[in-house]
């Protein structure tokens, strides 16, 4: 059994807006921080950005806001790393709190930048999909340039790191989720790096029975039992918060890096995202 406190997190989480509302915290300040191995948190107190690094280069999933740049481009040359370095910078999903600063940080490293066809769609032109369940609420993002799409299950190699493309649509048409694994000391961890999994419309929007997304119901139901059938120890969610990252990172001076260790994390979010989804769905059937 999980602690009650986890499952309300991952549900609470679940239920919160994002990007259609602008959090206040989005920007807010964060030190950089190791999670396990070659993988580091480098995203900012609101919005998750993480850097895998090896000796042929870097991989850097998400790129915040419009404004994340500034503290993830810190965040990496506080660690020692090269912003330069980065080959490759992978999105989550096509919403300007994790895409908006992706534009900023390839033309910084000049990496290609990988994502879901749909959302490559998006960050290549900047314009929101109509179909979006946020659609009247988003912002444009800068358009990223060097954008390539990936396949389902594609592994992104670099050097000795491999990370697999998990498409996790539902929350966007394009949502992708990344997995790879980290070791330290001897230990070999299973790390996933989960988009939203939550039904957020714009207000008046249905997100089941949206003429411009009809499959956003079934789409994030699948997502929803992938991501809670993922080898999964260490887990950081899009939305850090949504996921219990500050609750372990309380525990990291007493335990190291093993605190990010939760086997039941990926289950425990998709648990909150499920039942966050009925809610959703048990109020649009009220009408
Ligand atoms: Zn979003």
């Amino acid at each position: 059994m999980k602690p009650l406190r986890h499952i309300l997190a991952g549900a609470l989480g679940a239920i919160m807006a994002c990007a259609a509302v602008q959090a206040a915290d989005w920007n807010a300040p964060q030190e950089p921080f190791a999670l396990y191995g070659n993988t580091y948190y480098v995203g900012t107190g609101g919005i998750s950005s993480v850097l895998i690094t090896s000796k042929a280069g870097h991989i850097l999933i998400d790129g915040a806001s419009p404004d994340g740049p500034k503290q993830i481009v810190q965040h990496i040359r506080q660690l020692g790393f090269r912003v330069e370095d980065i080959r490759y910078i992978l999105s989550s999903h096509e919403h300007f709190d994790h895409a908006g600063g992706i534009a900023e940080l390839q033309k910084l490293s000049g990496a290609t930048v990988l994502a879901s066809p749909e959302a490559a769609k998006v960050l290549r032109s900047g314009q929101p999909d109509k179909g979006d369940p946020q659609y009247i609420n988003l912002q444009p993002l800068a358009p990223v340039a060097n954008t390539r799409a990936v396949r389902d299950g594609e592994v992104v190699k670099l050097g000795p790191i491999a990370v697999t493309a998990r498409f996790t649509p539902g929350h966007t048409k394009g949502a992708t989720s990344w997995t790879w694994r980290a070791t330290e000391g001897g230990k070999t961890v299973d790390v996933v790096y989960a988009d939203s999994l939550n039904a957020t419309t714009a207000d008046g929007a249905r997100f089941d029975g949206n003429p411009g997304y009809p499959a956003a119901r079934r789409d994030l139901e699948r997502s929803i039992a992938t991501v809670a059938a993922l080898k999964c120890d260490v887990l950081v969610s899009a939305h850090p918060e949504f996921s219990g990252l500050w609750e372990r990172k309380a525990k990291q001076p007493q335990l190291g890096n093993a605190a990010f260790i939760d086997r039941d994390a990926c289950r425990d979010y998709a648990a909150g995202a499920r039942k966050a989804l009925a809610k959703k769905l048990e109020s649009e059937a009220k009408g």
